[in-house]
């Protein structure tokens, strides 16, 4: 606290990110960081745009990166808005078009950053309870609001709501947005992205944070209607002209053109989820049904905090959140074939 900082200020609960140690041959399963390296194509891009170039600005509006996304999805690019990270176009989301006098709704385990975003611009929310088994009940997202946020797949659960269900929820709430946070939809969902052309008010973010390894470039989307994403464009620039750089817009738009390398690595995680949730129940942990990569588990015999600190001792890193509801629970990221069973061989160690 210092007298030159803003009430504003005073008053901010920032997000806290998840540990990014400097310690070197820990299994990092924390942060939901992809185990595999970005596509060799990408590299080469990035590579590639690393010269004399970079005294310009980049474009600020990534045209060709929008046009890339457009062309992936099947969409128009004034349906699409680029970001620094999809955190940023959430950020920017919040601001332009959440603010209406009703709380914004999302559910009560979730992505912790929405209610940072909600003290940062003074927008009012309400957190909706996830039914007993963790599920989002589309039912419980009626009534005055001021828009809905939730990831699909949740986080961090793990659980995905089926593309009917989303529909559902979009169309009972004509008169505000409906933002689907899909930072993890590529290891088992399927996009919403198939219904921004019936729904004006439906927003469909995404990452390439993760399944497209490149969360170290900081690129995120949006997709929807064409007055959605020019509220974007008004916030953006308002505010930084030129979220993503030349290396960025480069290696995003090389990582869309390699669609083989994508499947092979996004299945290849989804492999080792489900052999990762075996040998999880296996040794006696309740494992959610995860459609993203990473588990979300815990022990009946032992608390999770408990657990997170003696696989921490044994150079094994997982989120643990303590929270009401899900303070039992472990979120593991999947890894690298190596990590995943020096993890599964810690545990059994433990247990
Ligand atoms: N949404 C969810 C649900 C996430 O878990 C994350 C990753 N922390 C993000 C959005 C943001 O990812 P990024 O800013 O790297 O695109």
């Amino acid at each position: 606290m210092s007298k030159f900082w803003s009430p504003l200020v005073a008053g901010l609960v920032p997000y806290v990110p998840g540990e990014q140690p400097k310690v070197e041959n820990l299994v990092k399963l924390n942060t939901n960081e992809n185990p595999f390296p970005p596509s060799p194509r990408a590299v080469a891009a990035m590579q590639a745009a690393v010269g004399e170039s970079l005294r310009l600005y980049p474009d600020p509006e990534s045209e060709l990166l929008k046009q890339t996304i457009a062309d992936y999805y099947q969409v128009q690019t004034d349906q699409v808005f680029v970001g620094n990270g999809s955190d940023e176009v959430l950020a920017h989301i919040f601001y332009g078009l959440f603010q209406h006098g009703e709380p914004v709704l999302f559910p009560d385990i979730s992505y912790s950053f929405y209610p940072v975003y909600c003290g940062l611009y003074n927008i009012e929310s309400r957190t909706v309870p996830l039914t007993d088994e963790f599920q989002i009940d589309p039912a419980d997202y009626r009534g005055p609001n001021g828009g809905i946020i939730f990831p699909n797949p949740n986080a961090p659960t793990g659980l995905y709501l089926p593309l009917a269900q989303v529909e559902e929820l979009v169309a009972a709430n004509p008169e505000r947005v409906v933002v689907i946070d899909e930072a993890y939809v590529d290891f088992g969902g399927e996009t919403a992205i198939a219904l921004v052309d019936r729904f004006p008010n439906l927003l469909v973010t995404q990452t390439l944070s993760k399944s497209r390894s490149l969360a170290g470039m900081r690129v995120g989307f949006a997709v929807g209607h064409p007055d959605l994403i020019e509220a974007l464009q008004r916030v953006k620039n308002s505010f930084n002209s030129y979220p993503l750089d030349r290396v960025a817009q480069a290696g995003a738009v090389a990582a869309f053109e390699d669609e083989a390398y994508f499947r092979e690595t996004c299945d290849a995680v989804m492999a080792e989820r489900e052999r990762v949730a075996e040998g999880l129940a296996e040794l006696g942990f309740e494992v959610l049904p995860s459609r993203a990569n990473f588990v979300f588990a815990r022990h009946p015999g032992h608390a999770g905090a408990d657990l997170a600190q003696a696989l921490r001792a044994r150079n094994v890193i997982v989120r643990h959140f303590n929270k009401p509801r899900i303070s039992e629970f472990l979120r593991i990221t999947i890894g690298a074939v190596e990590q995943n069973d020096a993890l599964l061989s810690a545990l059994r160690e433990v247990l």
